[in-house]
């Protein structure tokens, strides 16, 4: 039986408008930014391309699947909860993670002064130390929507392993 597998994640949001008012979510963390992202849950890009590669590499499908947006139950949803839902779901099929590599793409807001706090948050989530926990950034040279500033996208690798 196989005992490592790889699974990649890929996810975008549009910011709304700023007088909507949203918080900005990224991995858990809320950011200061003049915007936050549009969404029916909390719009966390980088948690959601994160689920995808989570849910690929157990072969369980994608996020879509298990939390529809058209379901209200998922209004405004903490995406850190549907997250540890996804460790459940792998952890009952006997898999736990052993490291994620998380890219956000677009110009702002800069990742450097929150990447630690993201890594903190997130890593107890998957079960691994900080350090296997990667978060990154990079832009598109101002190119297309990321780089007009009209959203992010994110995206994310993750090997799991037999427990
Ligand atoms: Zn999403």
């Amino acid at each position: 039986m196989t005992s490592i597998r790889t699974g990649l994640g890929f996810d975008v949001h549009r910011f709304a408008a700023p007088e909507e008012g949203r918080p900005l979510m990224l991995m858990g963390c809320a950011i200061p930014h003049d915007r936050g992202l549009a969404g029916h849950s909390d719009a966390d890009v980088m948690l959601h391309a994160l689920m995808d590669a989570l849910l690929g590499a157990a072969g369980l499908g994608d996020i879509g699947l298990h939390f529809p947006d058209t379901d209200p139950t998922y209004r405004g949803a903490d995406s850190t909860v549907l997250l540890e839902r996804v460790m459940g779901d792998l952890a009952e099929r006997g898999w736990r993670v052993a490291n994620a590599d998380v890219c956000l793409i677009g110009e702002r807001p800069k990742i450097g002064p929150h990447r630690q706090r993201m890594r903190d948050r997130i890593a107890p989530l998957l079960g691994i130390h900080a350090e296997a926990l990667n978060v990154k950034a990079t832009t598109t040279e101002k190119l297309g929507f990321t780089g007009r500033g009209e959203g992010l996208a994110a995206q994310a690798v993750v090997l799991i392993e037999r427990i």
